[in-house]
């Protein structure tokens, strides 16, 4: 009996000594498996056969190490999002930086050559492009010229003039006012730069178009072309105003039907010229012949057209100052530095010219027109513009007196 219960007692011994070894070994498996998760290695634990606490504590810890695996990953894609998020909200605030720059920049440049290369050098910085250009509808809205250019490397050729119904990348972005790209069709070309161009919008109409150079790798995108939409718009505004500003101040200083200078302007001239204290100055005052007889015979319409070629005529041959609409069909010259003999010289050149010019009219017909003129010299004549243009009207009124068509010349002063 003794050595039965020995017996049991010694296998029940094996038994225990046999089932704890396996305990410790599948302790060990899990120590190991937990050691190499926190040294970041990750590692499958294998399936265990048992189904004892053991077994519970090892899915239990495979069940913790999945979900913080999981929401590891989860924080490691929040931060990249984070991270995406903040660079664009840094390029959206450079672009927004950029934008108030070129606003600060052209909003008050009333220049519009100035304004076109000011928003050209800020487009070549903002978008790395190598040369970006600028084409601009003529006033006859036929075609877009060519307006200012800048950049770093060396230039393609450009097309200086471009008809608007052409089939062409610029004409196209102006007829249809949407942004334009020749990427694609570069790309096919084995070209690693592209073109894009932006319509410049005005109120009513397109009043030109932008193009920049893009490299190709760096891919034009709709973020950039939005953003080009958006420094487009900016200087458009910008162009209207100087536009409408050159316009107003040509107004105020030039005559609407001939174009040459009016008298408002004639007579800041010649007293700022005064002021700067000039050795000589000569006056010519003329004046169209029987003008009315011309207006009573063609019509006004003939008489304008008169006008604006007489003063067409003047204006191209004029060797220097300047010539100014005195009103109706009266015309003065100033001279300065020149003297009253070289004067005289260019308004008898002139007095020729005008005879022999040949005015006609829609219907063929041809216009014979003289002019007389009148002309005054200083120190000789007038020591005061005032003086000298007074001067100047005393002898056409000599030269309409004594038969017309001619140039007389005023009196030398007792001081001259
Ligand atoms: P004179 O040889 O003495 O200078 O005679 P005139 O007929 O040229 O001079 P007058 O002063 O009698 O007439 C000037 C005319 O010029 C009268 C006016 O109707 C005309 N006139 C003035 N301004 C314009 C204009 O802008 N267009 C046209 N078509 N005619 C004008
Ligand atoms: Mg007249
Ligand atoms: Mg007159």
């Amino acid at each position: 009996m003794v050595y039965i219960i020995l017996i049991l007692l010694g296998v029940l011994n094996i038994v225990l000594f046999i089932r704890n070894r396996s305990f410790v070994v599948r302790i060990v498996e899990l120590k190991n498996w937990v050691n190499k998760i926190l040294s970041g290695s990750s590692l499958e634990l294998p399936p265990d056969p048992h189904h004892d606490d053991l077994a519970e504590l090892r899915q239990s810890f495979v069940t913790m190490y999945t979900r913080m695996e999981e929401s590891r990953r989860d924080m490691e894609m929040n931060y990249q999002k984070l991270q995406l998020s903040s660079l664009t909200l840094e390029e959206k605030y450079a672009q927004a930086y950029t934008l108030q720059l070129i606003q600060e920049e052209i909003a008050r440049e009333l220049d519009s050559n100035q304004l076109m290369k000011k928003t050209l050098d800020i487009l070549l910085g903002v978008f790395g492009s190598k040369w970006c250009t600028i084409y601009m509808v003529n006033e006859q809205k036929s075609v877009l010229e060519l307006k200012a250019n800048s950049g770093f490397a060396a230039a393609p050729v450009y097309d200086k003039i471009i008809p608007v119904d052409a089939d062409h990348l610029v004409a196209r972005a102006c007829r249809e006012r949407m942004v334009f790209t020749d990427a694609d069709e570069a790309m096919a070309q084995g070209k690693t730069s592209g073109n894009i161009a932006i319509p410049l919008s005005g109120r009513h109409n397109c009043l030109g178009v932008m193009v920049m150079e893009n490299e190709l790798v760096r891919i034009i995108n709709q973020d950039l072309i939005d953003f080009a939409k958006l420094i487009a718009q900016e200087l458009s505004l910008s162009l209207e105003n100087a536009y409408l500003y050159d316009k107003m101040r040509r107004m105020a200083t030039h005559d609407a039907l001939t174009g040459v200078y009016n008298r408002m302007y004639l007579m800041n001239y010649i007293s700022e010229l005064f002021a700067s204290r000039p050795q000589i100055v000569s006056v010519i005052i003329f004046d169209l012949d029987h003008f009315k007889a011309i207006n009573d015979r063609y019509g006004h319409l003939v008489g304008d057209m008169v006008l604006k070629e007489t003063a067409q005529l003047a204006s191209e041959m004029l060797p220097t100052g300047i010539l100014a609409r005195y009103g109706g069909e009266e015309f003065v010259v100033v001279l300065p530095e020149v003297s009253a003999d070289e004067a005289f010289d260019f308004a008898e050149k002139l007095r020729y010219a005008v005879f022999e010019h040949p005015y006609q009219t829609d219907d063929g017909r041809w216009v014979v027109v003289t002019l007389s003129g009148g002309l005054a010299g200083y120190p000789e004549s007038s020591d005061s513009f005032e003086g000298l243009l007074q001067k100047a009207d005393e002898a056409l009124y000599n030269a309409k007196n004594s038969g017309r068509n001619r140039i007389c010349r005023a009196e030398k002063t007792a001081k001259g």
